[in-house]
């Protein structure tokens, strides 16, 4: 098949999160399994620094009309190996920014022109370089437009661009709202400023345009597909997805092998496998040596890296210093994200230097480390699509303490709940309920026996790649 994808972010040219993953690791696993694919992103300033990029091939000359306004373009085109392409969309004044989307506290204001200008070159490089689609799919809010803009350019030209479009909502709490003028961008036509179109509470909606107007409608997780349904996890478009819930499915990410393997991982002080775990304790005295904590300390390790916002839990994180000051145990947190919890988990670790490690910054290789390292990883999020961190976690033979919602039902088993394959610790995301996940994984630790079989368990579980693309395989075959 002939695939196309296009998303606001790609790994590792530009990552702000699991969206960035999740695209490079099913693109690269669709073109091994023999698909022709292209992949398209936008030309941030991180993009364009990548060493890979010295060999892609400059292309000048796009034009995208926008309103009654005409913006020129490149796009770099870079061969990355058999059957995978990625286009990199550029425009200075868009793109050329550190940040994707904004610069931590706000979103940019021009991010409607940005990602209108996104979405339609991506139609104006398939139309010019003849990209003939099977499957054009799209990710988030960034890359919603495409369903309606790919079929509107085939009305105004007469060429055919794709067979069937595919949406895949990521978070659905990031959605796109611009005002209503921003639909003047787009050159669609004003029948679709309406409730039926992109029009939401007096407002353009672009995640509510990807969920309309493509054929199929994807989320991360089967779990996730259900919440966004309920007013509870749907921020607002659960009645829009519930218009579409004949086409929707939830399909879980993978993990990239090739990144996240224990047994490969050049990133880290040393490696291990499940036959052999030897290197996993010398990993955790090397983070703890790194934080400047003492290397031979005995009790459980905690991890954790996320953004540092409200859906992660920080608020239970935080409510649960008490735990982490009082218990014989030690916390290394890595994340960026809202000023509110970087100066309140800055504060917490200067007060306890020796127990309580922070690191405010987007690292790599410190992530390796910390899910390597650690005995346990948290994931105390309020809500989850699919997360990856604790597939991460299991790999590593770190043993995620995760909320129940979302993707972490479809891929962590309690070990109370399933004492003969339980991989991890589940709770409610509640304090109180976090608190006491806490404190049965410190009794976990105490107890060699059961923790090493937990961790094994985790080990060896499949979240390979190659399952998830298969499954996104399908639902195409299915599309078509
Ligand atoms: P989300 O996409 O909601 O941010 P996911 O768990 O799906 O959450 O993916 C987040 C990804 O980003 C993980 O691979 C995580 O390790 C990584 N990540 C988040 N913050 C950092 C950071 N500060 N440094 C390194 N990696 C990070």
């Amino acid at each position: 098949m002939k695939i196309v994808h296009a998303a606001g972010e790609l790994y590792p040219y530009v990552k702000t999160g699991g969206l960035a993953d999740a695209v490079a690791a099913l693109s690269a696993t669709l073109a091994d399994r023999g698909h022709d694919v292209s992949v398209f992103v936008p030309a941030y300033r991180a993009a364009l620094d990548h060493k890979e990029l010295a060999r892609a091939e400059r292309r000048l000359g796009l034009r995208v009309e926008m309103g009654d306004r005409s913006f020129a373009g490149d796009v770099r085109v870079l061969p990355v190996k058999k059957g995978l392409t990625v286009y990199f969309i550029g425009r200075e004044e868009f793109f050329d920014r550190r940040f994707p989307y904004g610069n931590g506290d706000r979103n940019y204001d021009d991010n409607d022109a940005r990602f209108v200008f996104f979405c339609k070159a991506v139609v104006e490089v398939m139309r010019i370089a003849e990209i003939r689609a099977d499957v054009v799919h799209c990710h988030d809010w960034q890359a919603a437009l495409l369903p309606l803009l790919v079929r509107y350019e085939e009305r105004r030209s007469g060429i055919a661009l794709a067979m069937k479009t595919v949406f895949t909502i990521h978070n659905i709490a990031f959605q796109g709202v611009f005002p209503m003028r921003s639909f003047a961008l787009t050159n669609l036509p004003d029948e679709l400023l309406n409730i039926d179109g992109l029009e939401y509470y007096g407002q353009i909606n672009l995640m509510k345009g990807g969920i309309l107007f493509a054929d199929r409608v994807t989320t991360v997780s089967p779990r996730y597909a259900r919440e966004i349904l309920l007013p509870e996890f749907g921020c607002g478009l659960e009645g829009v997805v519930g218009t579409r819930a004949d086409d929707l499915v939830g399909l879980v990410n993978g993990i990239d092998t090739r990144v996240w393997n224990p047994a490969k991982d050049r990133l880290l002080p040393a490696k291990y496998a499940v036959h052999d775990l030897t290197g996993k304790p010398m990993c955790r005295a090397a983070l703890l040596k790194k934080y400047g904590m003492d290397e031979a300390f005995k009790g459980p390790v905690f991890g954790m890296i996320c953004r540092l916002t409200e859906q992660k839990g920080l608020d239970l994180l935080l409510a649960a210093k008490d735990f982490f000051v009082q218990q014989d145990c030690r916390l290394i947190v890595l994340g960026t994200g809202e000023k509110r919890y970087e100066s309140a988990l800055r504060e917490l670790a200067q007060a306890q230097p020796k127990k309580i490690a922070f690191s405010l910054r987007h690292d790599e290789e410190m992530s390796h480390w910390i899910e390597a390292g650690a005995d346990f990883f948290l994931m105390p999020s309020h809500f989850e699509p699919c997360g990856l961190n604790q597939m991460y976690s299991q790999a590593y033979g770190t043993v995620p303490v995760v909320t129940r919602v979302g993707g972490f039902i479809d891929t962590v088993t309690d070990i109370d709940e399933h004492p003969e394959d339980g991989t991890g610790i589940t709770f409610a995301p509640t304090a109180a309920e976090f608190v006491q996940a806490l404190q049965r994984a410190l009794q976990l630790h105490g107890q060699p026996e059961p923790m090493l079989a937990v961790i094994k368990r985790g080990m060896t579980r499949d979240f390979s790649w190659q399952k998830a693309a298969a499954a996104y395989e399908q639902l195409y075959h299915q599309t078509i």
